[in-house]
């Protein structure tokens, strides 16, 4: 199967985002397999995708959202990090049956697909059954989408911890690193846990082979880590804010990486977000939604949000937009370890592509196709999506799945969820 995207004005981000001239790209079985001059005859038998008046790049690289949250959409606007744990993971979580979560998880997976983000890391700490957890990787699964799925432990206290659980995750349900949703461990680390059961998860992780996150904030998680000789590069820090500068060296000396999410962290009260220190310390840094409870479910805004934090106040800021893009990109693909695989358009690469539509009201004329997505185009610009050369979206409509059907159910699922929240809390 050969698809050919001719007459867009392509932009790739490796190593760092910049157009490529009159450039063809060509994907054959899922994979990119030249971007370069047309060639003088089209092979038969090859879908044609003209995106003439479009801009081609590669898809976007979320590495950190809750997928689950969807159906939890602006619940908690209002609220920061205290009230929002209190409401959502106190007493909206423990309503969640497993069809909820596989209605929650499709529906956000669609809504990530729509906006043209292709991969997710789902950190996903719903897995109140192992029913929950097969409930969320089904739902990934016949999305299309490629995610990290984030085995959370149900909660953060010690007994809460299920091994066997994250064993059947890597051993029967996801066993390969090479499908379009594989596995990985989302822990809840010395922050809200102990030491000790940070030391049995990383064990655990490293065993079975699976990249760790956690969240991380202010004084404390880094050293903690530290100290217990587990701090490596297959750990992602989520947040970072306030981390101490001899942390941060810690991190980067560790070949650790980091997941800011600037929507989120400025709305809510995690403190300023932290891409530019992390950058000045060489820290690999992607970006991420985190919960739509509070933000839009799109790389646009999140882009915006880090433009605009990542300069606020300065007199000569030197975060420019092309960085923002690669952290959209190719370095979050990095900050998640899969860089090898996605985040740009370098032949061998899996073919995960967006075709915007430069003509949008809002987004033409284009000056320079790098600033225009990063500062004017938004989801409505979105008209084609790949993602491992299989369309998922064209002519700004999702193909392969029942949108409808997906949005019922997840309506139907936001309906149990408050109303039985709301019962269990008025006891
Ligand atoms: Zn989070």
């Amino acid at each position: 199967m050969r698809t050919i995207i001719v007459n867009g004005t392509v932009v790739d981000t490796e190593p760092r985002p910049h157009v490529v001239p009159d450039a063809t790209v060509v994907v054959e079985d899922g994979v990119i397999v030249s971007v370069g001059p047309r060639p003088d005859v089209l092979p038969e038998g090859s879908e044609i995708i003209d995106a003439a008046g479009g801009i081609v790049l590669p898809g976007f690289v979320d590495t950190h959202r809750h997928v689950w949250q969807s159906v939890l959409r602006g619940i908690a606007a209002d609220a920061t990090l205290g009230a929002y744990l209190d409401l959502v993971l106190g007493t909206l979580t423990p309503a969640f049956r497993a069809e909820d979560v596989y209605a929650a998880n499709l529906w956000g997976a669609i809504e990530a697909l729509n906006a043209g983000v292709t991969t997710v890391y789902d950190w996903s700490h719903i897995q109140l059954t192992p029913g929950h957890t097969d409930a969320a990787v089904e739902a990934l699964r016949e999305s299309g989408l490629r995610a990290v799925f984030g085995y959370a432990h149900r909660g953060t206290g010690d007994a809460d911890r299920a091994e066997d659980e994250v064993r059947r995750v890597r051993s029967a349900l996801l066993p390969s690193d090479d499908g379009l949703v594989t596995p990985a461990l989302a822990a809840w680390g010395p922050v809200y846990g102990s030491v000790e059961a940070a030391r049995a998860d990383w064990a655990l992780a490293r065993d079975l082979g699976l990249r760790l996150s956690l969240h991380a904030t202010g004084e404390g998680p880094v050293e903690r880590l530290h100290d217990a000789g587990l701090l490596g590069p297959d750990v992602l820090f989520v947040h970072c804010n306030g981390i101490p500068d001899e942390s941060l060296k810690l991190i980067a000396g560790s070949g650790g990486t980091a997941s800011v999410a600037p929507a989120v962290e400025s709305q809510m009260g995690h403190g300023h977000p932290e891409t530019g220190r992390l950058r000045s310390f060489g820290i690999t840094t992607g970006l991420g939604v985190d919960t739509v409870t509070d933000v839009p479910g799109d790389m646009f805004s999140v882009m915006r949000a880090a433009f605009a934090a990542g300069r606020a106040g300065q007199a000569a800021p030197e975060l420019t937009a092309s960085d923002v893009l690669r952290m959209a990109t190719i370095e979050g693909a990095a900050a998640i370890g899969m860089d090898r695989r996605i985040g740009s358009l370098r032949p061998g690469k899996q073919a995960d592509i967006v075709i915007l539509d430069a003509g949008a009201p809002g987004l033409a004329p284009v000056h320079d196709p790098v600033a225009a997505v990063v500062t004017a185009a938004d989801t409505a610009a979105v008209d084609t999506v790949l993602v491992g050369g299989r369309i998922v979206k064209r002519g700004g409509r999702l193909v392969g799945v029942d949108v409808d059907r997906a949005r019922e159910l997840a309506v139907r699922a936001a309906l149990h969820v408050t109303a039985q929240a709301r019962t269990t809390s008025a006891r």
